[in-house]
C-alpha cells in the first residue's frame, strides 16, 4: 500500500502525522511511504531524516493525495484539499465532523473512507488517539490561561498561585476527563484554587482520590456551574460526548455574571465548544473579548508545541496506522477491530451514529 504524509497547511499547525521510525517500520512491512517536502520541519524533523528511513519525498501535497491509497494527517482536510480527496482513498486523521458541515459534505461527496482519530475507542472504552493531544491541551490550557490573565493581555491581572497574604486564582474546569484532569494537575502545581465539574460520579470519585488538596470536585449541574462562574478567574471548557457536539454549559447571558477580565479557555471548541460565545480562533489571533471576558478558543492548541505533540501523537497512532495499512479497509470493516469505530464516512455515507445525529440524520 502507498501511505502518503502531506504537510499540514492549517494556520500555525506545526505537527506532522508520521515519524521517521514509523516510516521505517511501514517499509519493512512492504509499504511505500510518500512524504511531502518540509512536512516535518515544524516539528524539527528534516527531509533527510525521512529519506534515511526510506521515505520518498514529494514536492507538492497534491501529488501525495494523487498517489497514496492511505493519507495520514493531523488535522482535517481544509477546503483547498477537499478536491484532492479521492473515491476509494482512506484518510486517517482528526476530523471532528460534528462541528463542521462543509467538511462532512465534502468528504461524503468524495467517496473516500474517513477514519477519525477522535472516535477510535479501544477495548477498555478509552479514546487512545485523543488522549495524547488532550494531555497536551489540558496542560497547555493552564499555561495559556496564566498568560491571558495578565493585564497587558486584557486579563484581570491575576497571578495563578497568588502570594503569601494574597489569594490564588480560582480555576473552574468543566469536564474532568483527560483534558480536565491534566489541567487540574498543572493548576494545582501552580497552587491555584481549583474546582473540577463532571456528570460522571465515578470519575469525580477517582479525581477526588488522586488530586491534591487544592482541587475540589463538584457535580456538573446548572446551579453549580452558575455559582462557579461568579467565582472563577479562569474557566477551562473540557467536556466531551464522543463524536457529538459539545453540550452548551455556559450560555451567552451567563458571561454577565463573570468577573471583568476573567478568562475562558474553551478546549472543547473543536467539537463546537461548551461556551455559547466560543468560536474557533487560531494561534496567530487566539483571543477575543465578549462582555469583558477574554475568550481563548484555539482549535488546534497542541500545534503550538509541535515537537512535543508530534511525538506524543505518533507514538499513539503508529500501531493503528500500521494495522490499517497491512489489512486495508475491507479487513477493518469485517473485523471487530477498534479501527472500525473510527470510520465516520464510507463510500458516500456517514456511518458513525454520533456524527449522523449531529446533523439530524440516522445511519
Ligand atoms: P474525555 O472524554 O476524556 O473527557 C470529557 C469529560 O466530559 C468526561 O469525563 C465526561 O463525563 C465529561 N462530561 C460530559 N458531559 C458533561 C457535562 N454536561 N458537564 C461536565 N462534564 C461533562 O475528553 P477529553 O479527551 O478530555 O477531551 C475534551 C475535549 O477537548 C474534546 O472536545 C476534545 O476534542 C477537545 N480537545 C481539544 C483540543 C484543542 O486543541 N482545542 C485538543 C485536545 C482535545
Amino acid at each position: 500500500m502507498i501511505i502518503g504524509v502531506p504537510r499540514e497547511i492549517k494556520s500555525d499547525e506545526y505537527r506532522v502525522a508520521m515519524l521517521p521510525v514509523a516510516v521505517e517500520e511501514a517499509i519493512a512491512r512492504g509499504h511505500r511511504v510518500l512524504v511531502e517536502a518540509n512536512a516535518g520541519l515544524g516539528s524539527g524533523i528534516a527531509d533527510h531524516d525521512y529519506l534515511r528511513s526510506g521515505a520518498e519525498m514529494v514536492g507538492e501535497g497534491a501529488d501525495v493525495f494523487a498517489q497514496a491509497d492511505l493519507i495520514v494527517k493531523v488535522k482535517e482536510p481544509l477546503p483547498v484539499e477537499f478536491p484532492l480527496v479521492r473515491s476509494g482513498q482512506m484518510i486517517f486523521t482528526y476530523f471532528h465532523f460534528a462541528a463542521n458541515r462543509a467538511l462532512t459534505d465534502a468528504m461524503v461527496d468524495s467517496g473516500a473512507t474517513c477514519l477519525a482519530y477522535e472516535t477510535l475507542r479501544d477495548q477498555h472504552g478509552r479514546l487512545p488517539l485523543l488522549t495524547p493531544m488532550s494531555e497536551v491541551a489540558g496542560r497547555m490550557s493552564i499555561q495559556e490561561g496564566a498568560k491571558y490573565l495578565e493585564k497587558p493581555q486584557m486579563g484581570r491581572g491575576i497571578l495563578l498561585g497568588g502570594v503569601p497574604g494574597v489569594a490564588p486564582a480560582h480555576i473552574t474546569i468543566l469536564g474532568g476527563g483527560v483534558v480536565g484532569a491534566n489541567a487540574a494537575r498543572i493548576a494545582a502545581g501552580f497552587q491555584a484554587d481549583v474546582a473540577i465539574l463532571d456528570v460522571d460520579l465515578d470519575r469525580l470519585r477517582y479525581l477526588d482520590d488522586v488530586m491534591p488538596a487544592n482541587v475540589n470536585t463538584l457535580y456538573s449541574d446548572r446551579h453549580n456551574i452558575l455559582e462557579q462562574l461568579e467565582r472563577a478567574d479562569l474557566v477551562i471548557g473540557s467536556v466531551l460526548i464522543p463524536g457529538a457536539k459539545a453540550p452548551r454549559l455556559v450560555r451567552a447571558e451567563d458571561l454577565k455574571r463573570m468577573k471583568s477580565g476573567s478568562v475562558v479557555i474553551d478546549v472543547a471548541v473543536d467539537q463546537g465548544g461548551c461556551i455559547e460565545t466560543s468560536r474557533p480562533t487560531t494561534h496567530s489571533e487566539p483571543t477575543y473579548v465578549i462582555d469583558e471576558v477574554v475568550h481563548y478558543c484555539v482549535a488546534n492548541m497542541p500545534g503550538a508545541v509541535g515537537r512535543t505533540s508530534t511525538f506524543a501523537l505518533c507514538n499513539a497512532t503508529k500501531p493503528w496506522l500500521l494495522r490499517l495499512a497491512d489489512g486495508g479497509i475491507a479487513s477493518v470493516i469485517q473485523s471487530d477491530s477498534p479501527l472500525r469505530g473510527s470510520i465516520n464516512v464510507h463510500a458516500g455515507k456517514i456511518v458513525h451514529p454520533a456524527v449522523a445525529s449531529a446533523f439530524d440524520l440516522t445511519c
